[in-house]
Order: C-alpha cells, then structure tokens, then sequence
C-alpha cells in the first residue's frame, strides 16, 4: 500500500469499504500509515517487536494512548494546524529497533522506553490488562503514566547483545 501514490492507495481503501459494506467482511489490516489505520479501523492492536503492546477501540486509542509506544508513536503524527503544530513536542524513541530474533527480555520495548522505572520493566514480561472497557495495554506502569505521575525522560539507548553474538569467533583461516 505504501508503494502506491495517494489516490491509488484512498481508491483501494475506498472499495475495500464497499466490499466490507456489500458482504459484511471483516478486515485485519496491517499499516504503518497512523492516517490510514485511523480512517480503516473500528479496532487497532499495536505492536512493538512482534508482541501486541496496546488493544483499543480506535476513536478510543488516538484520543487515549495507554502504552508509551503509543504514546510516542501518535505524538509524532502532525496536526493540521500551524499553531498546534510549532506547539506540539514529540516524543522520540532513543536508539534503534533491536533485533525481533533477539528482543530484550521482559519488557520488550524497556531499552527504547522513556517511562522505563527501576523495577519490573527489566524483569518480568507485562501482560495486556485492561484498563478501561475494551482498552488493553501491557505495561507494567501504565496507571501511573497515564495518571501523570510517571513522566518521560531523555534516556539514552540501551544496547541489548544478540545471544548469537556472544561467544562467536571467526572461523579458523
Ligand atoms: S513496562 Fe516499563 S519499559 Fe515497558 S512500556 Fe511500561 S514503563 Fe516502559
């Protein structure tokens, strides 16, 4: 989808919401385009490293971000308007994806993390829990983040090594 220009790609989205009217179908539609997603979904599940962070009604997620992916991912997406737009800060990830063979333990997304907090981000794996009806986030802190008592913070990168990395050695010449 991304490969095509933006007619071709609101004509396609165009007449997949026709078939899904005309036959009652129902869609899992795989994005990267914020807008799109938006416009497409009645329901989004977000994910970071192939694990579903965030499940929400749409309307719901874009006005209620639980999960700090989330949260980071939609405060990137530019507003319509010059003013909100010079006012607006993003929240920008540090480093790069790591590895999806080899994703950090526990929480995945805790080397990239601004709300990371000393204990349990590191250690144990969040589940999705539901917070609100229908609104599922697997953060470990996501009350408190949401509450405004956790704030971001400049972190620096987190380099995770590949396990099959360590202990590798050149073969013999
Ligand atoms: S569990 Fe910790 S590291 Fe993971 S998203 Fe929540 S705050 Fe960030």
């Amino acid at each position: 989808m991304s490969a095509l220009d933006v007619s071709i790609q609101a004509q396609i989205i165009n007449l997949l919401e026709q078939l899904q009217k005309e036959f009652s179908l129902t869609y899992l539609f795989i994005a990267h385009d914020l807008a799109v997603v938006r416009h497409i979904s009645d329901r989004i599940a977000v994910m970071y490293l192939g694990s579903i962070v965030e499940v929400s009604p749409a309307a719901e997620l874009y006005a209620n971000p639980l999960h700090p992916y989330t949260i980071s991912l939609l405060s990137a997406v530019p507003i319509p308007d010059p003013e909100i737009e010079r006012a607006r800060k993003p929240l920008l990830l540090p480093g790069d994806i790591p590895s999806p063979a080899n994703p950090p333990p526990a929480c995945r997304f805790h080397t990239r993390c601004p709300f990371i907090q000393p204990t349990l981000c590191r250690e144990d794996v969040p589940l999705l829990r539901e917070l609100e009806p229908g609104h599922l986030v697997a953060c470990h802190w996501a009350e408190q983040i949401k509450a405004g008592e956790i704030k971001p913070q400049e972190i620096e990168a987190v380099f995770v090594e590949a396990e099959s990395v360590r202990g590798w050695e050149p073969p013999p010449v």
